[in-house]
């Protein structure tokens, strides 16, 4: 079994202060795979302490000298991309497609960032003030086991953009890949203390730079329940906050979609990483008069999907992170049938052929209500429900009919009619007819799933306070 017992402050790795541990098991063969040693508040002080004496010593740094940080840390996790994905695999059984996608997003947010970087106005006039963009100081970033590489990356990235030092505290299922991780971002040789990795619990860590006056801002992603704790403990002293949600989002099918096309591209939405993903298109909106043919193109798409060992290249689905998260997903699927809803494919227990690890079966619920608990909540899972509408009124009513927003999926034979849809739909993205990636694009949920935007230039932009100065070039 391996161990973890270093966390990263100041340039340095350090045994932490804390003694509690914990064992990660790996989800595939259901054995003890990781021994980590968790942080505790003291080391979240001590990395605190690090970043905001690296704040102060880098004040004053250039845009060409961050530029060229970003660079380093482009290039060390771009030469690390098959490491880094060989760990989201092993840890939590990311299948293979998701983890490579997310090595190589993580790499190019460093790039991204710098490009960002390189025509950023920090100053400007706007009518007689001159504006002027600060950094805010030293940021707290807390990510969650799912794209935890990905997440560490791109809001580190912006962090630096800016101008801010950085307290990273990564989830504690994804200790492995964040131990990699950080190994990676010390070969760029950056000034210590400009950003600080320190593996622990959230109501230890996390709490401590949630309630620390030193930090200044927080960039969240994870859980709407946790990040509402967050929110509620950062205005004690004021800190901005980012947050990136949950979701429950809906995939519209038009009646004038190709469904022959579309759904299969509903299943791709609906199951992304395992359906372990904050975008997943766990509701298909169908118009009634073409339920039949969507039902049969739907369990056609989800039987298709291969589920087993994430090393398969070949794999859709891999395991359920924990043992929580599979019985999390039985319990939603128990849920289903005991609401009424009507299991089209899948349901309770393994896949066949599969007889240990924390493997569901792919499920569609048919005949689901939105007002049922498997059309409101957010499963975590390749469970997908299908709900009737009779005409694009109540397509659109339905899919904005929950208390999240995060992302949507439209289809439609008619663009102009897919946009008019897409422009009613309250999500933070949607996609209309396709599946896409577009990293300088805002990336952030409407209502419960979030708050703030990442990435691109309203995500530096979060990272940054505006400072008017009025009579700036009077001269008394
Ligand atoms: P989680 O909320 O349980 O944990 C996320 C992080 O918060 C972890 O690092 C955890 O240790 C920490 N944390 C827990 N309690 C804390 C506290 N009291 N104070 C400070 N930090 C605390 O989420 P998870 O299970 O790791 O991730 C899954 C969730 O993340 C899903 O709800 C998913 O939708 C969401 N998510 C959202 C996005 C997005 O961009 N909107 C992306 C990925 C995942």
């Amino acid at each position: 079994m391996q161990t973890i017992d270093r966390i990263y402050i100041n340039g340095v790795f350090v045994t932490p202060h804390g003694k509690d541990e914990l064992t990660l098991i790996d989800p595939v063969t259901e054995a003890p795979a990781t021994r980590v040693v968790l942080a505790d508040e003291v080391d979240a002080q001590a990395a605190i302490a690090a970043a905001s004496s690296a704040y102060r010593a880098l004040q004053g740094s250039t845009r060409a000298q961050r530029m060229d940080w970003l660079q380093r840390l482009h290039e060390v996790v771009a030469d690390a991309e098959d490491e880094l994905s060989t760990q989201m695999i092993e840890e939590y059984g990311g299948p293979v497609r998701t983890s490579t996608g997310t090595a190589k997003r993580a790499a190019a947010s460093f790039a991204a960032a710098r490009t960002l970087l390189a025509d950023y106005a920090f100053e400007r006039q706007i009518a007689s003030a001159r504006v002027r963009m600060e950094p805010l100081g030293v940021v707290g970033l807390i990510t969650p086991w799912n794209a935890n590489i990905g997440f560490i990356c791109s809001k580190l990235s912006m962090a630096i953009a800016a101008g801010s030092t950085a307290v990273i505290k990564p989830s504690e299922l994804s200790a492995r890949q964040t131990a990699v991780l950080t190994r990676v971002l010390h070969r760029a040789g950056l000034p210590p203390g400009l950003f600080n990795i320190v593996t622990g619990r959230g109501d230890t860590v996390g709490a401590e730079i949630v309630r620390h006056p030193d930090i200044a801002k927080i960039s969240f992603t994870g859980s709407t329940a946790v990040g509402k704790a967050i929110a509620r403990g950062a205005v004690d002293t004021m800190k901005r906050v980012t947050l990136e949600l949950g979701g429950k989002s809906p995939t519209i099918l038009l009646d004038d979609a190709d469904f022959a096309k579309a759904v299969p591209l509903a299943a791709m939405a609906a199951t992304i990483n395992s359906g372990q993903a904050c975008l997943a298109g766990s509701r298909l909106l169908v118009p009634r008069a073409r339920l039949e043919e969507a039902h049969a193109l739907i369990v056609r798409a989800f039987d298709a999907l291969q589920v087993g060992d994430p090393r398969d290249p070949a794999t859709v689905i891999g395991p359920m992170v924990t043992r929580t998260q599979y019985e999390r997903v039985q319990g939603y699927i128990q849920r289903g049938i005991d609401e009424g809803a009507r299991l089209l494919t899948g349901g309770l227990g393994r896949p066949q052929g599969l007889d240990h690890g924390y493997f569901v079966r792919p499920t569609v619920f048919g005949g689901v209500h939105n007002d049922m608990r498997i059309a409101r909540e957010e499963i975590f899972g390749p469970v997908l429900s299908v709900i009737a509408y009779e005409d694009e009124e109540e397509a659109v009513r339905l899919a904005n009919d929950t208390i999240y927003g995060l992302h949507a999926y439209v289809f439609s034979g008619d663009l102009a009619r897919a946009n008019r849809v897409a422009a009613r739909i309250l999500a933070g993205r949607v996609f209309i007819n396709g599946l896409y990636d577009e990293p300088a694009a805002p990336f952030g949920g409407f209502k419960q799933s979030g708050l703030g935007r990442e990435f691109g230039i309203f995500g530096l932009e979060q990272y940054l306070e505006p400072k008017a100065l009025l009579g700036y070039e009077h001269a008394l």
